[in-house]
């Protein structure tokens, strides 16, 4: 499953913690995240994530390259309400791909606990799927 991080800066702490507190249920998955973001889980964790460019520099626009190929499986986006951001459009951009990829993302911590609890259940096997049975893919 590929699974990407995304924290705004007043968020990191708080990525950091949930991403070491589900360490297990991550390992084994094929990590990616925006420069500081992963920097920072990677300096807490023995995790190995891609690190694309930082946010505010293209991150977010790398990592929805992958959403519109339907590639990416799961974002967890820990956005920050309270802050304008450099780079909104293309945040705007990113959440907008998943909307059309139809790709879970948790925009925030509540529904980031809900998501990696349904990843180790094994509720987002219907991705393999998609990955299966996608034109140009071998069946
Ligand atoms: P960063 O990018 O992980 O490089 O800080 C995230 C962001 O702020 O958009």
């Amino acid at each position: 499953m590929k699974i990407a991080f995304i924290a705004h800066d007043r968020k990191k702490d708080e990525m950091v913690n949930f991403v070491t507190a589900y360490e297990n249920v991550f390992e084994g998955h094929e990590l990616y995240s925006t420069g500081t973001t992963g920097k920072r889980i990677m300096e807490k964790t023995d995790l190995e994530i891609h690190r694309f460019m930082s946010g505010p520099l293209g991150g977010d626009q790398q990592i929805g390259a992958l959403v519109a190929q339907n590639e990416m499986d799961l974002i967890i986006f820990l956005r920050d309400p309270l802050m304008a951001q450099p780079h909104e459009p293309d945040i705007n951009a990113l959440l907008r791909l998943c909307d059309v990829q139809g790709i879970p993302l948790g925009t925030n911590i509540a529904t980031a606990e809900i998501l990696v609890k349904a990843l180790d259940r094994g509720d987002f096997a219907w991705r393999e799927l998609v990955h299966k049975y996608k034109p140009g893919a071998e069946i």
